[in-house]
């Protein structure tokens, strides 16, 4: 290692020069020999420099499903359970890469979006030769998987024996990778660049190499129309030691660079010559007992450490230099990185070796070498996709947009240009205005501003059997008890968690899609999460009418969630200023229940409509008595109105309270939404196979139904006979509402202690005096009929007092 001390800054470029570029020429020449070889004989030109090249004689060139088989058993544990590590710790970082799609309306009715989108076809360079770098295919496999790129090819070099490195073997196979084919250097690049019958042509290659691997890999891109991730050449180390560094970490760490390959180059940056010295004694100690030390000793004499004033001229030099590593071998690390401009990636203080982030800190190791770290990042997830942007004008975006577009293309005398705008807006203008008054904003995205902002960003939850769905004769992914359940039935496996038998059942029944159906553990569920998914603790609010099913205030408190009061008229129906009030609101949802709980009644459907038009928020329609009313339901009018939710639950009138299955009903991607908070498997198994026995029974509910409004009918016509009731409130539920003319506590407690429990909504908006009574059985029906008319004899004072 050569020392240079305080060179003058018009020197740095000699110092800077990368020891492979000399004779760049030669290898050129012979990479596009290499590439002609391929693009002539395919598959037998690979095979001819297997044996040239890696002195291999090859039967086949992909590798079997037998040496795949045979290769974690040639791994040991301890190997293994690293690797297993590391991968988790490059997939937490690289997952946490993953951007939300980009929604933006530039300008109104312009909605713009960005979407990533996985590079379709890619190919993964690995290394073999001298050390096989099953690495680089963790690097490079996780975040091809991560993106989801659909066809990963795998290409690295044969052993002489013809085999390849078990490690990459295993490490391809915990990928889930199975296409490794055997073709090292600059004829695996061309193979992936051009195709083969062996190896498919892609889009993209990836991965470092030596010389000849960078040459064609630049080749291909320049003449075969494929991406690369970057110019990749020798790998390299900067390090910057002060006082106040440890000579044997910085020596350890140089030579770790050093061992990579003849070209490797490792530079020394110090403002200490007391460390310069006492760093190369120490690579001399440490030399010798490297088993790779020949190597490494040609890397060192190509290197070089650099004496220079200060930090600031040492950092002058790396920004100049552009390490593909960079060490910060310093207290003052953290203060030091904020002035990095070029470098790949950076390792700070003491105690962070280059060696952490090679195999296992989560960083991704593939890394811009030979200055490209000066306009290049290094691989990341964002390496495997293309980010494809989408733009849809509404009738008011065209109005507002075309015009200036129009007048730039006439600028630019681009006349056709022009009139791909001239002819829309002339259309436009010659069609009727539409009815409504004036466009709402939200005519592109119906749900723009309603999601709340935490939710549009997060990332769902992934679970195991999202990631692999169906069954694979071993599964061991998510934790269950692969030898039975205890207890008679088998409830070993987890859920689906999209429930699809029960939705493709249900949407048949209620003349819906699949893709309009959420399921819930309970409505209820839909309910909680609704509020969730589009309001902001303690910012947002919702609006109640009550008196009103209880469970959306409670929602709304536990979700530290403001409520909105619009009370129902007297008679239970919708205050003539609703749409009014509501349009004027901020609040994100309404929630209207109907037929109406406690009341009974149907909420009228011109009212309702009219909310739906002008109302910017969610409409919720909580139909949970829909079965008992004559009214058609709203989930026939999804598809005109999609903030609209549609609440129904098995609960009632199948009979099932006790399954705890709620829907909600809405356009697929509000159901999207709702899919994306869920917990992931909130519908039980127990209930997943309960519900589809009840479907199949579903001609028994009109049966059910109409015994429910005899009984209905029975008590609408006795009830009124009795005394001490003043009012039957008309209902369209399987309950009745009714309004005593004696105290409704006294009542419900004198109900109770004969054994006949109600519900007292005395206390409720409107329900003075009122208990809710549910449609029980004819005995049940009777029994109370009975209780009320033996009570209200026992209260001849009351009645009088009337
Ligand atoms: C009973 C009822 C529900 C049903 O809730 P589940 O959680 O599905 O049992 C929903 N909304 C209203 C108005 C109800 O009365």
């Amino acid at each position: 290692m050569q020392v240079y001390s305080y060179p003058d800054p018009g020197t740095w470029p000699a110092l800077q020069l990368r020891p492979a570029a000399a004779e760049a020429p030669q290898v050129a020449a012979r990479v596009r020999s290499i590439f002609e070889q391929v693009r002539e004989r395919g598959d037998a030109a690979l095979l001819s420099l297997a044996t040239e090249l890696d002195k291999a004689t090859l039967t086949s060139l992909l590798v079997s499903e037998a040496e795949f088989a045979a290769a974690a058993a040639q791994v040991p544990a301890e190997l293994q359970a690293a690797i297993r590590q590391a991968k988790t710790n490059i997939e937490t970082f690289h997952r946490a890469q993953r951007e939300p799609e980009l929604q933006v309306e530039t300008m109104p009715g312009v909605a713009c979006s960005r979407r990533a989108v996985p590079v379709q076809r890619v190919g993964l360079y690995v290394p073999g030769g001298t050390a096989p770098l099953f690495s680089t295919l963790l690097m490079l496999g996780v975040p091809a998987r991560l993106a989801g790129c659909p066809e990963v090819v795998v290409c690295t070099p044969p052993q002489p024996d013809g085999s390849v490195s078990p490690v990459i073997l295993f490490v391809a196979q915990l990928l889930g990778i199975d296409k490794v084919v055997k073709a090292g250097g600059a004829q695996a690049v061309a193979a992936l660049a051009i195709g083969t019958v062996a190896v498919p042509a892609v889009d993209k290659i990836f991965g470092p190499g030596n010389r000849y691997v960078t040459a064609a890999k630049q080749l291909a891109a320049a003449e075969f129309g494929v991406a690369i991730d970057m110019p990749a050449g020798p790998s390299e180390v900067l390090v910057i030691a002060d006082g106040s560094a440890n000579p044997a970490f910085v020596a350890a760490d140089l030579l770790s660079q050093a061992e990579h390959g003849p070209d490797s180059q490792v530079v020394l940056l110090s403002d200490s010559p007391t460390i310069i010295e006492q760093v190369k004694a120490e690579l001399d100690r440490q030399l010798a007992s490297l088993p790779r030390r020949d190597v490494a000793a040609q890397a060192l004499a190509n290197s070089r450490a650099v004496l220079l004033a200060d930090a600031v001229t040492m950092l002058a030099f790396s920004n100049q230099y552009a390490p593909e590593h960079l060490i910060l071998a310093t207290d003052n690390a953290e203060t030091l990185a904020v002035q990095v401009v070029n470098a790949g990636s950076v390792f700070l203080g003491h105690l962070t070796p280059e060696a952490v982030g090679d195999y296992a800190s989560g960083t991704n190791h593939t890394l811009p070498t030979s200055g490209y770290a000066r306009q290049y990042s290094g691989v990341s997830l964002d390496s495997f996709v293309k980010k494809i942007t989408f733009q849809r004008l509404s009738p008011v975006g065209l109005q507002a947009l075309g015009p200036l577009v129009e007048t730039m293309a006439d600028a630019e005398g681009l006349a056709a240009h022009a009139r791909a705008v001239t002819l829309r807006l002339e259309a436009l203008a010659a069609r009727p205005a539409p009815k409504a008054e004036q466009s709402a904003p939200a005519a592109d995205n119906p749900y723009a501003g309603l999601i709340r902002p935490s939710v549009e960003r997060m990332q769902p939850y992934s679970s195991a059997r999202d990631e692999f769905e169906g069954m694979a004769p071993v599964m061991l992914d998510a934790n269950e008890n692969s030898l039975g359940s205890v207890g008679p039935d088998d409830f070993s496996r987890y859920p689906d968690p999209h429930q699809r038998a029960i939705k493709t059942d249900l949407a048949r029944l209620k003349g819906v899609e699949p893709a309009n159906i959420f399921l819930g553990n309970g409505s209820d569920e839909a309910i909680d999460l609704l509020v969730r998914l589009t309001c902001t603790p303690g910012k947002d609010s919702i609006v109640v009418c009550p008196p009103t099913y209880g469970m959306y205030e409670v929602a709304a408190n536990l979700n530290d969630v403001k409520v909105e009061r619009l009370p129902l008229t007297a008679d239970f129906q919708l205050p003539a200023n609703a749409a009014e009030v509501l349009a004027a609101s901020s609040a994100k949802v309404v929630f209207l229940c109907s037929p109406n709980n406690p009341t009974g009644n149907l909420l009228a459907e011109a009212a309702l409509e009219t909310i739906l038009r002008t109302f910017r928020g969610i409409v919720v329609v909580d139909e949970a008595y829909a079965d008992f009313a004559a009214a058609p339901s709203w989930t026939t009018r999804l598809a005109e109105f999609p903030r609209l939710v549609v609440l129904q639950t098995f609960s009632k009138a199948w009979g099932l309270a006790g399954l705890r299955l709620g829907v909600a009903y809405a356009a697929p991607k509000l159901i999207e939404y709702f899919n994306k908070i869920k917990p992931p498997y909130n519908i039980s198994a127990a209930t997943q196979q309960h519900a589809l026995v009840a479907l199949a029974d579903a001609p028994r509910l009109p049966e059910l139904q109409a015994e429910l409004l005899s009984g209905r009918a029975l008590l609408a016509e006795e009830l009124p006979a009795l005394p001490i009731v003043e009012h039957v409130f008309p209902s369209d539920a399987n309950f009745l509402l009714v309004r005593f003319n004696v105290d409704a506590t006294g009542l419900y407690d004198q109900l109770r202690a004969r054994g006949i429990v109600v519900r007292n909504r005395t206390n409720q908006p409107g329900c003075a005096g009122c208990l809710r009574l549910t449609v029980g059985t004819a005995d049940e029906n009777v029994q109370l009929l009975q209780a009320l008319a033996e009570i209200g004899a026992e209260l001849p004072a009351a009645v009088a007092a009337r």
